[in-house]
């Protein structure tokens, strides 16, 4: 198993869809915990990093958008 190289701003594609449909979250915070803006419908919510990373299915790189310097 790989491990997950997670930064803020990154995209992921997570195995569960959000209750709007949505499956693409963008990542705002990563520490212990991840916090993650759905991208559909724009709410955001808090995730243990070890569920989050069983929860992804795909990381999508975004390089359009150059990540930022993360506060953690
Ligand atoms: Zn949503």
């Amino acid at each position: 198993m790989p491990i997950l190289q997670l930064h803020p701003e990154d995209r992921v594609q997570l195995k569960k869809p959000h209750p709007c449909g949505g499956k693409i979250f963008r990542i705002v915070r990563v520490g212990s915990e991840v916090r993650v803006i759905c991208e559909t419908c724009g709410r955001d919510m808090t995730l243990d990093r070890i569920k989050l990373e069983k929860a992804i299915k795909q990381i999508l790189t975004n390089t359009t958008n150059p990540p930022e310097k993360g506060e953690i």
